[in-house]
């Protein structure tokens, strides 16, 4: 059955744009509290059901007191609904403001409950998304911080699309007015569907082709909210969702990225 749904693939998603959906900054961001954080899982699962997805945990959201085991299984909920979880450290800490001995540390002590979820799917080996897309500020820092991710199984996860959600998300839950929240609804798809769009330049300008896209977005009630409208876009711009990992298989992103600097730009 595996193999079959394999060729189909090979078949239909060379013929098809493909699109990643990674999701950072999980169990939750800007989430009032356990309740909040719960409604915003359920429906971003829900309404990402039948669609291939990798959250990237901050653990330190696990630590509110009395509350840990309940917000382990918020991720519960990630990996019982097939999705794949991976480490965006455990505090998210700046690159460019954290040695890199304070950076890998918070790596490791990032990885506890993530590894012991993964584990479960018979996956030791992780991705890692760096907070702020910073993937340090100097060469050697880079450089050292790459050494260390290999040394410990980590694949980072590039991304190619980022929509500035988390502005967005914060205008969003800062109103109860529907009318306004309507509003952010509609034009934070239609401002992806630019980005995405331009995006799908960038890479044919760059590359002569459209690579994959990976888009980057936050675990919020915005995208909860949205998700249908989203993948319908997606949908209709003739996008298929897939995995990282099948999103990765492109030859593309297997070239090295040796860009150096304080921001972290798109991939491409
Ligand atoms: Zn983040």
């Amino acid at each position: 059955m595996k193999r079959a749904l394999y060729f189909l693939c090979v078949t239909l998603c060379a013929q098809q744009k493909q699109i990643a959906i990674t999701i950072d900054d999980l169990p939750c961001v800007g989430c009032r509290d356990l309740a909040d954080a719960r409604a915003v899982t359920g429906k971003l699962l829900g309404n990402l059901k039948g669609t291939p997805a990798i959250g990237f945990v901050n653990e330190i959201q696990l630590q509110t007191q009395g509350e840990r085991d309940a917000r382990i299984a918020l991720l519960e909920q990630w990996i019982e609904a097939g999705k794949t979880l991976g480490n965006h450290t455990y505090s998210h800490p700046d690159a460019n403001k954290v040695s890199l001995d304070e950076y890998t540390d918070d790596i490791v002590r990032g990885e506890v409950v993530t590894k012991q979820l993964m584990a479960r799917r018979g996956v030791r080996n992780l991705y890692f998304r760096h907070p702020f897309t910073h993937t340090g500020p100097t060469r050697e820092y880079k450089e050292g911080l790459d050494r260390f991710l290999a040394s410990r199984g980590y694949t980072i996860a590039p991304f190619t699309v980022e929509n500035e959600d988390y502005a967005w998300a914060l205008v969003y839950r800062g109103t109860t007015d529907e009318a306004v929240r309507e509003r952010v609804r509609r034009e934070y798809i239609a401002h992806l569907d630019l980005v995405l769009a331009h995006m799908a330049k960038v890479s044919v300008e760059l590359l002569g082709r459209e690579i994959p896209q990976i888009l980057i977005i936050h675990a919020n009630s915005l995208n909860a909210d949205v998700m249908p409208q989203m993948l319908e876009m997606f949908r209709n711009r003739g996008y298929h969702v897939v995995s990282l990992e099948q999103a990765m298989t492109d030859k593309a992103y297997a070239a090295p990225d040796t860009w150096v600097g304080k921001f972290g730009p798109s991939w491409l």
